[in-house]
């Protein structure tokens, strides 16, 4: 039994987690299988305050558990299969762990990019290939680019990497964009943007330390081309990580949790929610460990008025 469960080890939630542990709540934080999250795949962070000289995303995120451990936030690895969110105190049942009971839930477990799911793309992500321009635009100084994808994420992210690159290629499977209009126009009136439409891909063509190409296949022809670049963003789009709740918390129609606005509360009293998961707008590490620390400042208040379990006893060892 525990006063809070965070389940995700993000920015978000390593975030909560180190509030929480400050605020004597004894926090229990479940690390799924990719500890860390999205920024464990990036290389140098150059956007979070506080290190002028950059640092790499793993080493921030070992940062923030060695921060949150510091304070008594306990850590166990297992995959979250299933929550009961019908009575409190909650239960979440975690492979490994068995069944863990608490008053309130921290759901920080992030979204994941999308892959293609071609060869050498995922071998490559850090060294040619990213899903995020934000991250890693800044690495592509007057470089070639491509960016895959016809939604505004991929508009987006081409417009973005125009600042850096001498050339953005996108590449569309089809002919007709998913974008809105204002951000297809914003693209195509952008002149370092080139477009490759009616092209699928189907494998990132690469050296022994980089990405040189990226091998397509021409829908109107049918024949097989390779389109020369030092980099390809992925700009699919994400999922947010949010199957193991069965449809208890409340979604938007693209299945990102929906919090209550100015707050991290969901629909259910007691369940709190930060970072990408039901942010698809800002996506940063900053953004989600700011929402990570509203989520234990309200979990906290949360925990203070409604408390199931008699927690004094506990609190008079403390
Ligand atoms: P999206 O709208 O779902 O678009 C995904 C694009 O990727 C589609 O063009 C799709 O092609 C393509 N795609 C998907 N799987 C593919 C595959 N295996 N191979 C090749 N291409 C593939 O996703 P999004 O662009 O991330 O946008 C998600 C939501 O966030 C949208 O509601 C969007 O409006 C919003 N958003 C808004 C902004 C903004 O307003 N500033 C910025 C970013 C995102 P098809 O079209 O052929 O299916």
């Amino acid at each position: 039994m525990y006063k809070s469960i965070i389940i995700g080890t993000g920015p978000a939630g390593l975030t909560a987690a180190i509030y929480l542990a400050r605020a004597n709540m004894n926090p229990l934080v479940i690390e799924g299988p990719e500890p860390g999250g999205q920024l464990t795949t990036t290389t140098e962070v150059e956007n979070f305050p506080g290190f002028p000289d950059g640092i790499m995303g793993p080493d921030l995120m070992a940062n923030m558990r060695k921060q949150a451990e510091r304070f008594g936030a306990e850590f166990r690895t297992g995959w979250v299969n299933s929550v009961d969110t019908s009575k409190r105190p909650f239960t979440i049942q975690v492979e490994g762990q068995g069944e863990l009971q608490a008053e309130s839930l921290i759901i920080s477990t992030g979204a994941s990019a999308k892959y293609l799911g071609i060869p050498n793309e995922k071998d490559y992500v850090g060294r040619g290939v990213s899903t995020c321009a934000t991250c890693d635009g800044f690495f592509f100084r007057g470089k070639k680019i491509i960016v895959v994808g016809g939604g505004d994420s991929a508009m987006e992210e081409a417009s973005f990497l125009t600042k850096f690159a001498s050339e953005v290629v996108l590449v569309h499977r089809r002919s007709e964009m998913r974008a809105s209009k204002i951000m297809q126009d914003r693209a195509r009136e952008n002149s370092k943007i080139t477009w490759s439409l009616n092209r699928t891909p189907l494998e990132v063509v690469a050296g022994e330390h980089s990405v040189s190409g990226l091998k397509v296949r021409n829908n109107e022809t049918g024949a097989e081309e390779v389109i020369e670049t030092d980099g390809i963003f992925v700009a699919i789009g994400h999922t947010p990580n949010t199957k193991f709740l069965g449809g208890q918390l409340d979604t938007d129609e693209t299945g990102y949790l929906i919090v209550k606005p100015g707050t991290t509360e969901t629909n259910i009293p007691g369940i709190f929610a930060c970072g990408d998961v039901q942010d698809h707008k800002y996506r940063q590490a900053i953004t989600a460990a700011g929402s990570g620390c509203m989520a234990a400042l309200d979990c906290e208040k949360f925990v203070e008025g409604h408390a199931v379990h008699d927690w004094s006893e506990i609190l008079n060892q403390d």
